[in-house]
């Protein structure tokens, strides 16, 4: 039987809801019929909603807030069928209104209500007042863009679709909390309803875990393709030698061959290596890196190929070697030239046919590395020694990158201070105005034996020594001041405005250290202190000699004698 009319609420007709109500205050309880409730404070409620809607936004919010209200509709959809199996279907209905009026969470006025459970039609049109979500909003959140009543909404619509068997949706379609002038809810079958499947969704759990996880995923590869970047040689260099490297490991990283690096100690060449990796298609396996000379000779093999459990006094457990441990990656042997004559022949066996035995073991064991090894003496010379086999450089000299030394690229010496300073300043904290122009003049004469490491340690020295805003200067960049190039030492105005040769710099203990340690000849420096002297002099031997401390014809004597005379 349809029903349709303006029903008004009987507020006596609640008693046989009230009744069901029991406070078991000793017991710590409060039923509702064999529910048990809980009295709460709306200000409690109302921070918690604020808290909620701060912390994960409107949307997430009234999604929670509208399935709080529909778990409680369901269950008063339940109670209302038992509590009034006689009555009309409009009492019975009419039940939910009075429910949420009882529990004090909203004024309900019916304002036109069409039932029909045998069809299914539902209409439903009913007025809010003092909605408690109303109130949230005036004390706590300020007005909202969009209606407010949420968990009433969420309850409207559990209650009415669990009491018509289908999915019945009501909309708030004016409210207080947005500035309207009543709050009116609008109820009918969802297939009514256009945008149903959309606000369907927010009856659905929508964990933010999984988004959060989304979230770290893209992170962790952005952090990869970050990697990448850096992984370039530092990312950092103009200069043709650089760019040269760069275009040999490009290639070098699209195939399989194993990789050659030659160069100075401090080169970079366990970034080249790196970089060789995070480029190829093994990007997303494991790197490692191994220093031979870093590992006593003995003990070389199991730590590359591991080693079965007994196979020698101590091994009291097997484990994998390094090469198990990068498979499917890359491995990079630095100074390759240490390795033992069995390791030798171990890792000949697995560039040539992929598989390795543990030391102490007969099981073969087949392994995907890729081999990157490098050294920083002449490989070509020790097979010559019969230190190296031959057989093992051929087969690791397939693609031999040849990585230059510092001061043959120092025209990337800026870039790579800007790169170092960035790292340090970071590290430490602080922030210095960089070199000055004569620390980096220095720096752009000095020879890097070293090499980048050396750059890096002496950068980080500087900006350990050197306070926030203010430059770094030569000495807190060496401890010891470098000899540069035999550049003559530049004049300068002392304290009292006079032109002065510049004292500054490393005192006679360093040059004649910087000599021994170089291996100069007594004759170099003597050719090298007579040409500088005399290109002060501008080439006026007398002056020239007066600058050494010497008479005229000593000097002539000897630049005669070294052929420099002659010359000029
Ligand atoms: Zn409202």
């Amino acid at each position: 039987m349809a029903v349709s009319y303006k029903p008004q609420l009987n507020y006596l007709d609640f008693r046989d809801l009230t009744e069901q109500i029991q406070f078991q205050s000793t017991e710590g309880k409060i039923w509702f019929g064999e529910q048990r409730m809980l009295l709460m404070h709306l200000n409690a409620l109302a921070a918690f909603r604020r808290e909620m809607v701060n912390s994960m936004g409107v949307e997430r919010a009234k999604g929670f807030f509208l399935r709080l209200g529909y778990q409680s509709g369901i269950r008063d959809a339940e109670l209302a069928r038992k509590l009034r199996p006689h009555c009309s279907e409009l009492d019975i209905f009419l039940a939910g209104p009075q429910l949420h009026s009882l529990k004090g969470m909203v004024k309900v006025v019916p304002l036109e209500i069409d039932i029909d459970q045998d069809t299914g039609e539902f209409y439903g049109k009913l007025e809010w007042i003092d909605s408690f979500e109303v109130e949230i909003c005036q004390t706590e959140l300020g007005p909202m863009d969009q209606p407010a009543c949420w968990a009433l909404l969420g309850y409207a619509c559990a209650y009415t679709s669990s009491f018509m068997g289908r999915e019945i949706i009501f909309r708030e379609i004016s409210c207080r909390g947005c500035g309207d002038e009543k709050c009116v809810i609008e109820g009918k079958p969802a297939e009514q309803w256009e945008d149903a499947e959309e606000f369907s969704r927010y009856f659905k759990a929508d964990p933010i875990m999984e988004e959060l996880y989304d979230l770290q995923a893209q992170l962790s590869s952005l952090r990869i393709s970050l990697k990448k970047q850096q992984g370039q040689y530092y990312g950092i260099g103009q200069s043709a030698s650089y760019n040269k490297v760069c275009k040999m490991i490009d290639k070098a990283a699209q195939g399989k061959v194993s990789v050659l690096l030659l160069g100075e100690t401090g080169v970079g060449k366990e970034v080249i290596a790196r970089s060789v990796h995070l480029r190829s298609e093994r990007a997303d396996s494991p790197f490692v890196a191994v220093n031979c000379a870093a590992i006593p000779p003995d003990l070389i093999e199991a730590e590359l190929f591991g080693v079965e459990k007994g196979a020698y006094t101590g091994a009291n457990q097997s484990r994998e070697g390094r090469f198990e441990r990068a498979n499917g990656g890359t491995i990079f042997l630095d100074e390759v030239v240490e390795l033992t004559p069995r390791a030798q022949a171990t890792l000949l066996r697995v560039l040539q046919e992929g598989e390795l035995e543990r030391v102490g073991d007969n099981r073969t064991r087949k392994v995907n590395v890729r081999v990157i090894a490098a050294t920083n003496e002449s490989l070509e010379q020790a097979v010559e020694a019969g230190r190296f086999r031959a057989d093992l450089f051929y087969r690791l000299n397939v693609f031999p990158v040849k990585i230059p030394p510092l001061r043959e690229r120092v025209e990337d010496l800026p870039l790579l201070v800007e790169h170092f300073l960035g790292k340090f300043h970071s590290e430490y904290d602080k922030q210095t105005l960089g070199l000055s122009d004569k620390a980096l003049a220095l720096c752009m004469s000095y020879g890097w034996p070293g090499n980048i490491r050396e750059l890096e340690n002496v950068i980080e020295r500087g900006v350990i020594l050197t306070d926030n805003n203010e430059s770094i200067s030569e000495e807190s960049l060496f401890a010891v001041s470098p000899l540069v190039n035999a550049s003559p030492p530049a004049d300068c105005v002392d304290t009292g405005g006079k032109v002065t040769c510049s004292q500054s710099g490393g005192g006679p203990k360093d040059w004649f250290e910087h000599i021994l340690g170089n291996g100069i000849s007594l004759e170099e420096v003597e050719e090298t202190l007579m040409r500088s002297a005399l290109e002060r002099a501008n080439q006026n031997v007398s002056k020239a000699a007066r600058l050494l401390g010497l008479t005229r014809p000593a000097l002539a004597y000897r630049l005669k004698k070294s052929g420099i005379l002659a010359e000029t």
